[in-house]
């Protein structure tokens, strides 16, 4: 089944999505990737997710990604006596390591290394940033706190320490277990959250050791700091707008998400614009005027997915809010200020070859009647760089390596067919003519591109650009080896 849009859509499984049937439906409305909460569901659950999506994949014989979005680093309280607590603005209340249940003058926070990370002044923000508390004076023992912006405090709320590199590795233990348990399932997409640095993302890889592609998710400041040795270490990047909004003043995240957008494009990796796209539709099964317009605007900026978190997951109409991007996508891609914002928001940045044949695959099919660009990827480098230059016309992946295709399945406008191992050029172009004509894309009265690299089977080598006719009997008469 081919889709008639570039922007591709994430959708999160959770307990409103977990059965065979909701799965494919969600895929039918046109759910691209799949994500997989790791901070939610038991790991029984969640190899059961898994294995929904491969059977779907086996049943449409189209490449499906699967995303594990690690929990990561995230700060908890512990609990009160009472389940809650109530702190009135200008209070004192006191963060410890005594196990003791809470109440309002204190409560546990079980993570002794960020007391010594704490300074006089930094903000804490608990529960998604509804609470806000100061660091008055602090030991590496306890903080003692003002409260800020008071409320109701209760068991388990998240804590986010903006202000401060906390001295935490971007995995933790639980993180190590669902890592290794999600490459054993053999997900294709690995999200680290609360990425801070580049090293965060070094030493996931090592752990990885090549099962799965790795995405950084930017939801702290630090990580700003060193956007690009994270975007340079990472194969892609998610605007992760949840934790952003609260480590950041909730102003400061459009023009982050730009940024961000405009840069993963720039290094030819995909980007995903995510949470609280539809957060109405958790309820509704309407979006609000706002949500489809802040959809439209990641397709405008040329994200390369967009992404439903509890709106698939725990929500109560999951189909309906993948339906509602696909709508918002056909309508903002066919709109002509669309085009011309992509093709203005273009860089020239060509350091190689395929910088180069990509560049021109792209003009020739502005240029005359080309129905695709089909580019033979064994990594997906050269995929994600035809991607970069957001082309008119679709573009076409082929690789013999099933594993490359669904990681592709994240890239803006990709189309994917596997191929067996190619040998000759003549060959690799039938592939691609045929490929382009079971999707729908091309018939045989068509011309593709076709970029490869020759040698084949070694990876980033591509060096030739074929403008090819789709009619077998024509390649064979036209092609000489
Ligand atoms: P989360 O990440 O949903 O895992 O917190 C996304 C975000 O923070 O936006
Ligand atoms: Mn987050």
């Amino acid at each position: 089944m081919k889709r008639n849009r570039n922007v591709k859509i994430v959708a999160t499984l959770g307990p409103s999505s977990s059965d065979a049937q909701t799965i494919r439906a969600l895929f039918m409305a046109g759910a691209d990737v799949f994500r997989l909460n790791m901070s939610h569901g038991s790991h029984q659950e969640i190899a059961a997710r898994h294995a929904l999506v491969r059977e779907l994949e086996r049943d449409t014989g189209q490449p499906i990604a699967i995303l594990a979005d690690l929990q990561g680093p995230k700060l908890r309280l512990g609990r009160f006596a009472e389940g809650a607590a109530e702190l009135a603005e200008g209070a004192a209340f006191r963060l410890d390591l005594d196990p003791a249940p809470g109440n309002a003058r204190r409560v546990c926070m079980p993570h002794p290394e960020i007391f010594s990370a704490l300074k006089p002044g930094a903000a804490l923000l608990i529960n998604d940033g509804k609470l806000r508390l100061t660091v008055q004076g602090c030991s590496a023992e306890h903080a003692d706190c003002q409260v800020v912006v008071g409320g109701v405090i209760s068991d388990r709320k998240g804590v986010n320490v903006p202000d401060v590199v906390l001295p935490v590795r971007a995995l933790s233990e639980k993180d190590r277990t669902d890592l290794e348990f999600a490459c054993g399932l053999g997900v294709d997409w690995v999200a680290l959250s609360f990425v801070q640095r580049a090293a965060d993302v070094e030493e996931a890889r090592t752990l990885i050791a090549g099962r799965a592609a790795i995405m950084a998710k930017i939801e702290k400041p630090a990580a700003l700091n060193e956007i690009d040795a994270i975007l340079a270490a990472s194969d892609g990047l998610m605007v992760a707008r949840g934790d952003l909004g609260v480590e950041m003043p909730v102003q400061a995240v459009p023009p982050i998400q730009k940024r961000l957008v405009r840069q993963a494009r720039a290094a030819a990796k995909p980007v995903i614009v995510a949470t609280q796209m539809l957060e109405s539709m958790i309820e509704s099964p309407m979006p609000t005027r706002a949500e489809v317009s802040d959809v439209a605007t990641a397709i405008y900026e040329g994200a390369d997915a967009i992404m439903l978190s509890a709106e698939s997951a725990a929500g109560a109409y999951p189909v309906e809010a993948v339906q509602t991007m696909h709508n918002v996508a056909l309508s903002v891609e066919s709109d002509q200020t669309w085009r011309e914002v992509i093709n203005a928001s273009r860089r020239i940045a060509h350091t190689s070859v395929a910088d180069g044949i990509v560049a021109a695959a792209r003009e020739i099919a502005e240029t005359t009647d080309i129905k695709a660009i089909c580019c033979f990827t064994e990594s997906g480098s050269t995929a994600g760089k035809v991607a970069r230059e957001r082309p008119q016309v679709p573009i076409i992946a082929l690789s013999p390596n099933p594993a490359t295709l669904r990681r592709l399945c994240l890239t803006w406008g990709t189309h994917c067919v596997l191929t067996g191992q190619i040998k000759r050029f003549k060959s690799a172009v039938v592939s691609a003519a045929q490929g382009a004509r079971a999707l729908g894309i091309a018939d045989k009265h068509d011309q593709i591109v076709v970029t490869a690299g020759v040698p084949f089977n070694v990876p980033g080598t591509t060096n030739i650009l074929r403008v090819a006719p789709c009619d077998e009997r024509l390649i064979y008469s036209a092609e000489t080896e």
